[in-house]
């Protein structure tokens, strides 16, 4: 992240507003992917999740959505969803409305449909595809959103793709060696990131890694950055993923980040997870990326989370008196809807 960046988003910290939104566009989804925190029952809290929400579609949906951004005016804004495709004509009408605004968009899919031709090669506007492992385990999670599928679908595109590294994976020897030697030869794909699975408070799951998975996590994404430029995941975030923050107070992803379900109303919290996330477990990479941003030393002395931490206390006694204003670009990786 650059310096500017970091100014921004404190600017806007300043004034009591979260830099960052995420909005689930829609509660629909053709796929049933297994463990999709979405769908989980306890998603909104209090025993509501995505399908218990009213949703909105058509030009309500458009003039909704345009809404919420102009009253939060985010520097940087994620639809996820369900699948934010599900919604394709609406996304054709929001998608320049957004960029329009000076604001950095990622739309997080499955891409189960095609990705609109026009949409190609826009400034500040990211696709992230979810893709769940090597192609056996991935078809088996995602049909209709196979491997062939998506390699049709974002033909003639330039998109990410996140993969949440489960436990499955890491019994394998070198899963995510394979993963970014096929996914490093598409022309369609930009960059890769990684996240590792993470669970709600309780959970016993097979997807949970083990503390000695986790570190071999690590050691492995540091030496496969060395090989593949396209993980884009630095050195710094990737040892975040050793000391993941302890609850969503200390999270600067989560005290940065607004996530508003589809009735464009009620909010996600204490991160996109909703529910009761184990934090201590996390391996969300926006989590992470955050984290290392906190890490940096600002001159060499001062760390940034520091000032991040006492900008979040003055926003919040400042944010009834001060003016919102500035949009700007602050890129910021934000985690997939999904995670097997
Ligand atoms: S992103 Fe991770 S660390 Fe942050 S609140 Fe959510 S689960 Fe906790
Ligand atoms: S993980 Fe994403 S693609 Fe899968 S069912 Fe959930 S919302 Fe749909």
């Amino acid at each position: 992240m650059r310096t500017s960046e970091v100014l921004h988003a404190w600017k806007k910290i300043l004034r009591g507003e979260k830099p960052s939104l995420s909005i689930e566009i829609t509660r629909e989804c053709p796929l049933r992917c297994p463990g999709c925190y979405a769908y989980a029952p306890s998603h909104l809290g209090e025993g509501r999740g995505l399908r218990d929400l009213s949703d909105s579609k058509g030009q309500s949906l458009v003039d909704g959505v345009l809404e919420v951004v102009d009253k939060y005016r985010p520097l940087h804004l994620s639809l996820v969803g369900g699948d934010p495709l599900v919604r394709y004509r609406e996304l054709g009408q929001l998608i320049p409305e957004i960029l329009n605004r000076g604001i950095h968009l990622q739309v997080v899919t499955s891409a189960f449909r095609q990705l609109a031709p026009e949409w190609a090669g826009l400034p500040h506007l990211n696709f992230v595809v979810s893709i769940d492992g090597l192609q056996p385990e991935h078809d088996v999670r995602r049909t209709p959103a196979t491997y062939e599928r998506i390699l049709k679908n974002i033909k003639g595109h330039k998109i990410t793709a996140h993969c949440t590294i489960t436990a499955q994976m890491m019994q394998r020897p070198n899963y995510l060696d394979d993963f970014m030697r096929f996914w490093s030869a598409q022309p369609e794909l930009n960059k890769v990131w990684f996240s590792i699975f993470t669970p709600q408070v309780g959970d016993q799951l097979p997807e949970m890694l083990s503390p000695s998975e986790r570190t071999r996590v690590i050691g492995e994404l540091l030496e496969l950055r060395e090989r593949y430029p396209k993980l884009d995941m630095p050195k710094g975030l990737i040892r975040q993923f050793a000391t993941p923050p302890h609850t969503p107070q200390d999270c600067v992803f989560a005290r940065t980040t607004r996530v508003l379900s589809a009735d464009l109303r009620s909010e996600v919290a204490p991160c996109q997870f909703g529910g009761t996330p184990d934090c201590a477990s996390c391996g969300c990479i926006a989590s992470m990326g955050l984290a290392a941003v906190a890490a940096h030393k600002l001159g060499g002395l001062i760390p940034v989370g520091a000032i991040f931490k006492a900008s979040l206390r003055m926003g919040g006694a400042t944010a009834a008196q001060l003016p919102a204003k500035s949009p700007g670009q602050l890129v910021m990786p934000v985690k997939s809807h999904s995670q097997p």
